[in-house]
């Protein structure tokens, strides 16, 4: 039997860092939507108590560094399933970009193995086991838009933003998540209107909702990243209604409600930089 999921990238309409915990983790306050740029995961059941992974992509780790790895050894951990799994990955996200790709598959593969060995976990199960793997899993559990706090993995569904066309240029210095949160000054970050942008999503208000944007984690990303300013300011000149960075970046992403604006930025920064590209949001 073989299960096919797809694992959507998510990208930030917000997101603000409130202050580090005791516990070593930053309460955060996140707007996230999905689209339609999505890795695919294909789960086969082999021979013998083991998980085997592969991938079309060679940067990626294929032993228990994966994060598909670890949501199969937790489910096999946790429901003491003694069976063997091959697990392809099809990368299409870009990977360490802000974009949750590691994530996405790791939620892809709780959700898929729900199915495969037929455990009817509910959603709420599956986000709760994914905390284990990483902040990001349980939103990625439940896709579409969500309004997240905590270190991230609270996940309150929203209603989904107005359809509209994204363009996401990875620039190709990458940052590390690490460095970003340890280069944080709390007194220069700059935080966005949260309750501003739910109110805009609430009431189908798309212009409201590109003003209200915004990473509180740019500035900080800038510094190391230079390119990120610069393709900002290039995805504005070329008409995008929004310009920012997902997560912790490096990734950059424009918002467009026009197609034919969406392909002009998308046409402007395909000059510029090498990993281009133009989708829609997902419902
Ligand atoms: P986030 O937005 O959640 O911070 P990201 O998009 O910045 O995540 P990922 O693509 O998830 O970053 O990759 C982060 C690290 O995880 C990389 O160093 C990568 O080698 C590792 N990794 C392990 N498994 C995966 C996977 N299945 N896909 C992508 N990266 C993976």
């Amino acid at each position: 039997m073989e299960i096919i999921e797809k694992a959507p990238a998510k990208i930030n309409l917000s997101l603000d860092v409130l202050h580090k915990r005791e516990d070593g983790y930053h309460e955060m306050k996140m707007v996230m939507t999905s689209v339609d740029l999505a890795d695919r995961i294909v789960l086969k059941t082999i021979e013998g108590d083991r998980i085997v992974i592969h991938s079309t992509n060679g940067f990626l780790p294929l032993d228990q560094r994966n994060h598909a790895y670890k949501a199969a050894k937790l489910l096999k951990d946790t429901y003491h399933i003694e069976k063997g799994v091959d697990i392809t990955i099809e990368k299409n996200i870009p990977i360490a970009a802000g974009l949750a790709g590691g994530s996405s598959d790791a939620a892809a593969t709780l959700r898929g193995l729900n199915r495969l060995w037929n455990l009817k976990l509910t959603k709420e199960e599956l986000a709760t086991l994914g905390e284990e793997i990483g902040s990001d899993v349980p939103y990625c559990i439940y896709g579409g838009t969500a309004y997240a706090t905590g270190r991230g993995e609270k996940i309150q569904q929203i209603k989904d933003i107005p359809q509209c066309w994204v363009v996401l240029v990875k620039p190709k210095k990458g940052i590390s998540t690490w460095t970003v949160f340890e280069n944080l000054s709390f007194e220069q970050l700059v935080h966005p209107e949260i309750p501003q942008m739910l109110t805009a999503i609430e009431a189908d208000d798309y212009s409201q909702m590109v003003n209200s944007t915004g990473n509180a984690l740019e500035t900080v990303s800038a510094v190391k990243q230079p390119d990120i300013k610069r393709i900002k300011k290039k995805m504005i000149q070329f008409g995008a209604d929004a310009a920012l960075m997902s997560g912790s970046g490096p990734t950059i992403y424009a918002l467009c409600k026009k197609y034919s604006k969406a392909q002009r930025v998308y046409n402007g920064l395909k000059g510029f930089c090498n990993e281009v590209y133009l989708v829609r949001t997902l419902k």
